[in-house]
């Protein structure tokens, strides 16, 4: 008797398991109908953001980039980048012909995580350090012909420039919050910090990640109409017509074109599946309302979503015969170890066990629980992917890109062509986890149509919102 009532015991833990799964695939679900839905939406916040300042969640900010860097630069220029989780230094050499192979130098390392949250100075001294130190090594050799050297500032966060060199920080996202910051102008800041250094370098340009990314994708392809990043956070940019920013009348360039910032982290829609664990993430951020659509896409986020996830289902059950205290720990589950469990191809999925091992401290996971916890990777992931796609389709659609209505001029649809379209893209999602990528392209497939999607080209660009912020930084110097 004991038996038997340990198996009916056993028998309804699993359901209970399972019954978090089923309501957590429900509430993550994204049809082709939903993703066409925030395909729209995407494009009517697009229009209403360019209408007016305030006019919608999506800020569609100026860049005054009216040119992307065409080949013909030259010279040798450097660029700052701070990212979410890592800072870089580059030197990037010109000569003035495109079709030679971009020459190089970067280094990379992470940012020391007290950073994120000191002040302002500590932040801007690392930054300009980090560039002194990396131009000493550089020896006397250099081939720069004067002495100032120019640079461009890769700041991977919102802010409304004055001008392509100049603009005030309008929030943190991402986990920053270093005090005093949101209303100074980046660059300003930045310039200050080279000075007490003791560097003669000039800040020349001022360039969201994702409008670097736009850059270096033009500068190899001039297809290239938009620029993505799916890293710790997300965004995107892409090149608007001057007359459809709206908000800014008078607004002259001579390409009558500037790119856009987005800001599409900030991204909200009535038709975005949202569930109890989005809602409890998002209030206990240090940023609740703000940045919903990144809350759901992006690196930050994934893996504590599947926390939340796996902490619910053994408190309902005793699935993994005990409750680790760890798992209360949010953002203790890092996206790249999530992405690992994910795509663990092992019989008896020996890389799932041995990470909750590592980070929950859960000493043995019986198989059924294994699996289950490669579901809620594979559901909340899914999701992610397929929401980028629609997002990029909002953009194509806004650009008249998406192949709807008449592809060239109205002439009816069986004799138009679709014009091939690049979309350039950045960070860890795309590029390192393979199943997020295929989801994403499985949903550009379902929402355009194959023959539609076929002329839309997702192309990786790496160092690109660097390289790329060093090319408008020589655009831009003179
Ligand atoms: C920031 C954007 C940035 C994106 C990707 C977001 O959190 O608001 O400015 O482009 O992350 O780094
Ligand atoms: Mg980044």
């Amino acid at each position: 008797a004991v038996v038997v009532g340990r198996r009916v015991k056993s028998r309804r833990k699993w359901r209970k398991v399972v019954n978090v799964l089923r309501e957590l695939e429900e509430g993550c679900d994204t049809p082709v109908g939903r993703l066409k839905q925030v395909v729209d939406a995407m494009a009517v916040e697009m229009h209403a953001g360019l209408a007016s300042e305030g006019g919608s969640k999506l800020k569609m900010l100026l860049t005054f980039v009216d040119n992307l860097p065409n080949g013909t630069e030259r010279g040798t220029y450097y660029a700052l980048h701070l990212g979410g989780t890592n800072f870089r230094v580059l030197r990037v050499h010109l000569n003035g012909q495109r079709s030679s192979v971009l020459e190089h130098d970067v280094e990379r390392q992470p940012i020391p995580e007290h950073l994120m949250t000191s002040t302002s100075e500590e932040l801007f001294d690392f930054i300009a350090s980090s560039l002194k130190e990396f131009i000493a090594k550089e020896g006397d050799g250099s081939n720069i012909s004067t002495n100032r050297r120019e640079l461009g500032f890769t700041f991977s966060f919102p802010v409304k420039q004055m001008s392509v060199s100049s603009g005030i920080l309008i929030k943190w996202t991402k986990g920053f919050s270093v005090v005093n910051m949101v209303g100074r102008d980046v660059a300003a800041c930045l310039q200050e910090a080279l000075a007490r250094k003791g560097l003669d370098v000039h800040v020349a340009a001022l360039v969201n990640d994702t409008v670097g990314t736009l850059a270096l994708g033009h500068y190899h392809d001039p297809d290239t109409v938009a620029a993505i990043i799916i890293g710790t956070g997300t965004n995107a940019c892409y090149l608007e017509r001057i007359d459809a920013i709206i908000k800014c009348q008078g607004l002259l360039t001579a390409s009558g074109r500037m790119v856009v910032n987005m800001e599409w982290g900030n991204f909200w829609s009535s038709h975005l599946p949202r569930t109890s664990y989005d809602i409890d993430l998002d209030a206990e951020s240090p940023n609740p309302n703000d940045q919903g659509f990144e809350k759901m896409i992006s690196g930050m986020y994934l893996g504590d979503i599947v926390r939340r996830v796996i902490l619910r289902m053994s408190m309902e059950s005793d699935m993994f015969e005990l409750i680790s205290p760890k798992l209360k720990i949010p953002f203790i589950l890092r996206t790249p170890l999530m992405a690992a469990m994910h795509e663990d191809n092992s019989p008896d999925l020996r890389e799932v066990a041995r990470i909750l091992k590592e980070v929950f401290e859960i000493p043995e996971v019986p198989m059924k629980a294994r699996k289950i916890v490669v579901k809620v990777c594979d559901v909340v992931t899914r999701r992610a992917a397929r929401l980028a796609a629609a997002g990029i389709v909002g953009i194509l659609k806004k650009i008249g890109r998406d192949g709807s209505g008449g592809i060239t001029g109205g002439r009816g649809r069986s004799n138009t062509k679709m014009r091939r379209t690049v979309v350039a893209i950045e960070g860890g999602l795309y590029s390192s986890y393979s199943l997020f990528s295929e989801y994403l392209h499985e949903a550009l497939n379902e929402i355009l149509g194959e023959e539609i999607a076929k002329h839309v080209i997702i192309k990786v660009t790496e160092d690109g919102s660097g390289i790329g912020t060093a090319l408008l930084a020589a655009s831009y110097s003179s």
